[in-house]
């Protein structure tokens, strides 16, 4: 096991940013900005991949309407100091007493990186909540993985549906079910029919337009209950006529390989893909730091954002940011939320390595609104307080979202490639890159031949 170092003693103060999200990057970048005439502090941002992924346009992804590269950033790119440093390693360990992190880079060796300040913003995982076959027969919809394996899956289940004469079999491989009605169950839904519609129409004439089904099942009484009233059943309708089955008040039982069970009297539902945007639980290194954490395992932090244990902070997806007007609820765990508390959280970290106590303040932030893609060129939302659905909503939400792409470069790449798309649609290119032939390097180019042993003394 090495430890790190990266400047010469007198040692700068260094704060280490752990998760490449919206999160960990936007602290990092407002940091650089607030020390960018001084070299006593260094920023070092560590995460599993060298890109900030950028979720909300990830169904697009899927459906094909954005090219992979285009939702994603390179860390490297997004930070501007010569003294700040990305590091892609996975974080297996958080030593509080010690100052230290102990991660395994693609080496496949554990480093230590050792603190002076500490951010956590490792967001969160898909959680499964011990549902039966979620972990083998689902695909998620939070990783970069998640959305080619779906868009993959959809592509062959197209494929196979042309060639199959048992009617029962082509009703599964052509029936697409959601588990999860929230804000990304109802996005993944809009783009996979959305998608499914296009490229049959143009590319897989033998499938009849009828034959390609949905289902959304949903544990809530409603859909999108992040919003308000109105706009889940709007979403709801506009999706039953597009060809889905709404099951609200549903639990999914068990996902098996050809299907799902749903609901009290336990309803089969023959299905080839499942999608499962039901549950997100916190990176279990947080619990495991010994910082305080909720049932749930996201770190309680005080109103500014510091941890149980100082100098310790943590942000995004992966904490319970209090809000300050309402006594016992929390801002939700969305990226608008995790890029305001970052701005907040660097103006706290300074002040705190400056020993500046008074200019430490809570977290404060009202939402300026809420937007979901249904598909369909259709969106519903609440903006300023005012409720838009229709074209209109889908329209503000893709301005948003692409107001948000970083960089000049990345919003014309964006804008580029939606207008292409616009004029010649997409295609059912299925990019199978698991086979063997990539000289031992594997997909992604991670694969070592041979395992390098580590020091067990370290
Ligand atoms: C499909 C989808 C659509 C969404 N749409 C919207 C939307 O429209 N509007 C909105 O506001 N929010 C949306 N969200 C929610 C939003 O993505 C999250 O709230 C936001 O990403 C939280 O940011 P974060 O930095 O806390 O976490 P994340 O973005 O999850 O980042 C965490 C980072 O930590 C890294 N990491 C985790 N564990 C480790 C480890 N052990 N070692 C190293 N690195 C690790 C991860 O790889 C990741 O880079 C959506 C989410 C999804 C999945």
């Amino acid at each position: 096991m090495r430890t790190i170092y990266r400047s010469e003693p007198p040692w700068p103060h260094r704060v280490l940013i752990l998760g490449g999200g919206f999160a960990g990057v936007e602290t990092a970048r407002h940091l650089e900005k607030l020390t960018k005439r001084r070299d006593d502090i260094e920023i070092w941002l560590v995460s599993r991949e060298n890109f900030t992924l950028f979720t909300p346009l990830l169904p697009e992804v899927c459906s094909g309407m954005l090219e992979a590269r285009h939702s994603v950033t390179a860390l490297r790119a997004q930070l501007k100091r010569p003294s700040s440093w990305a590091v892609t390693a996975v974080v297996e360990r958080i030593d509080l007493d010690a100052k230290q992190v102990t991660v395994t880079g693609g080496d496949g060796d554990p480093h230590r990186l050792n603190y002076d300040t500490l951010v956590i913003a490792l967001g969160g995982e898909t959680a499964t909540f011990g549902i039966k076959g979620i972990p083998e027969y689902t695909a998620g919809m939070k990783t970069l993985a998640d959305a080619f394996a779906l868009r993959n899956r959809m592509i062959e289940m197209l494929e196979r549906a042309e060639l199959e004469d048992d009617p029962e079999e082509r009703r599964a491989q052509l029936t697409f079910v959601v588990g999860g009605g929230g804000f990304s169950g109802v996005e993944t839904a809009g783009e996979i029919e959305d998608f499914v519609r296009r490229v049959r129409k143009r590319y897989y004439a033998k499938i009849d337009p009828e034959e390609p089904r949905g289902h959304i099942v949903e544990l809530g009484p409603r859909l999108l209950a992040e919003m308000p009233e109105g706009m889940g059943e709007y979403a709801a309708e506009k999706l039953a006529r597009r060809g889905y089955t709404i099951h609200t008040d549903t639990a999914i039982k068990e996902v098996r390989v050809d299907g799902v069970v749903v609901g009290d009297d336990n309803e089969f539902i023959p299905s080839k893909t499942v999608i499962w945007t039901g549950g997100v639980r916190p990176s279990p290194v947080v619990r495991e730091s010994g910082i305080e954490v909720d049932k749930g395992g996201r770190a309680v932090v005080s109103g500014s954002m510091e941890t149980s244990h100082p100098g310790v902070w943590a942000i995004g997806d992966c904490a319970l940011v209090p809000k300050l007007d309402q006594e016992g609820a929390y801002h939700a765990p969305t990226a608008q939320n995790a890029v305001r508390e970052a701005k907040r959280l660097a103006k706290n970290i300074l002040a705190s390595i400056d020993g500046r106590k008074r200019d430490i303040e809570p977290f404060e932030y009202r939402t300026i609104g809420t937007l979901a893609s249904i598909g369909h060129h259709t969106g519903v939302g609440v903006v300023f307080g005012v409720r838009v659905r229709g074209w209109l909503a889908w329209f503000m939400w893709r301005g948003y979202y692409w107001s948000r792409v970083p960089g000049i470069g990345g919003k014309a790449r964006v804008g580029l490639e939606w207008f292409l798309n616009a004029i010649f649609g997409s295609d059912p290119v299925q990019l199978k890159v698991d086979y063997p032939g990539t000289a031992g390097m594997g997909p992604s180019g991670t694969r070592r031949s041979r395992p390098r042993s580590t020091d067990p003394r370290a």
